[in-house]
């Protein structure tokens, strides 16, 4: 019988779930997903995490919780680098320990660690450690890792296309990001983790709110790794975070465009890197150009009502300002 190996569909579930389940499931092995995040998994991961980690980390408990009694194994990979010279948040790297002592009676966690800071050649080390589980090949593992390489570049370019990762892991077709319509469309850069931004319960719907409002969503993710780099290179002092990186390229690209209507930064409350790339880009936005710029802060305690008003006002004063202010601040 193959083994049930359970994903918590949370944290980079959204970047890597291509990449991961053609892994595991060419080893054989069965992949079982939490459910979707609902109010229950967000309560259940509030109350086990400690009070001051931030909402993804939480979020992320409550979805262990829903999936730790129906599975072999856990996969909670222990992330320090996912590109070279470049770290990520270290909560990633402290997550397998977190979870290990927040919970009892937990299946055996798949905890290898990710460091791609020196090559990406390391990748590879780390998938013959998590395949060697599941077989004693490792030509098998090798084989099994390229197949979900390819999966995975497909799934980039999927999301470069105005796609969402739902589209690739088989739920419904969900609508693109970009459409074209007749009636001028608002084009909005949403800046934020994959994690905030694709799932849905957790930003209140914030995609569909706007392109229900007649908005082209622009993501980090259909921005150009070379473009992001090129602009980065310009910058006084090297960005060390993958995600500051993406996040400040995006920003300083989007400044050179002239079809960008606004900026929406989207943030986790509790974040340190937020705080501080959140405030570079603001500063970036309204130094170097008339862009509306807008924070939208989330935590567990974040109501929707607040967060239509804003979404609302912020829609709003861009169109009267295309129709009434020739583009030129109420304020000068
Ligand atoms: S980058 Fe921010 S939101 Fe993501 S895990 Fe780290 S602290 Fe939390």
């Amino acid at each position: 019988m193959s083994k049930k190996v359970g994903i918590p569909k949370a944290l980079f579930y959204y970047q890597y779930i291509p990449l991961w389940r053609t892994f595991f499931e060419e080893l054989g092995a069965e992949i079982v997903v939490s459910d979707y995040t609902s109010k229950r998994i967000l309560d259940d991961g509030v109350k086990s995490c400690v009070d001051e980690a931030c909402l993804p980390i939480k979020l992320f408990h409550g979805h262990v919780l829903n999936l730790k009694d129906r599975v072999d194994y856990l996969f909670i990979p222990r992330f320090t680098s996912v590109s070279k010279n470049e770290y990520i948040c270290p909560k990633f790297g402290g997550l397998p320990d977190m979870v290990r002592h927040t919970f009892k009676g937990l299946p055996e966690i798949i905890d290898t660690e990710i460091n791609l800071r020196k090559s990406a050649k390391n990748a590879l080390e780390a998938a013959l450690d998590i395949g060697s589980r599941f077989t004693g090949s490792r030509m098998a593992i090798k084989r099994a890792f390229h197949k979900a390489q390819k999966d995975y570049l497909r799934f980039r370019q999927m999301l470069k296309e105005g796609k969402l990762p739902e589209d690739f892991c088989g739920r419904e077709k969900q609508r693109p990001l970009v459409r074209q319509a007749g009636n001028r469309m608002l084009n909005i850069a949403v800046i934020g983790h994959v994690y905030n931004l694709y799932d849905s319960y957790i930003n209140m719907e914030l995609l569909d709110k706007l392109r229900n409002n007649g908005v082209n969503i622009i993501t980090i993710d259909m921005i150009d790794e070379e473009i992001i780099n090129e602009k980065c290179s310009t910058l006084p002092k090297r960005m060390f975070w993958n995600f500051g990186r993406k996040a400040i390229g995006s920003v300083m690209h989007i400044l050179d465009r002239d079809d960008i209507d606004g900026v929406i930064y989207l943030m986790s409350f509790g974040c340190g890197i937020d705080s501080f790339i959140c405030d570079l880009a603001e500063r970036k936005v309204r130094r170097e150009s008339n862009i509306p710029f807008i924070v939208l802060t989330i935590d567990e305690h974040s109501g929707e009502a607040g967060m239509n008003t804003r979404i609302e006002a912020f829609l709003d004063m861009i169109r009267w300002r295309h129709k009434d202010e020739n583009n030129i601040s109420a304020y000068g």
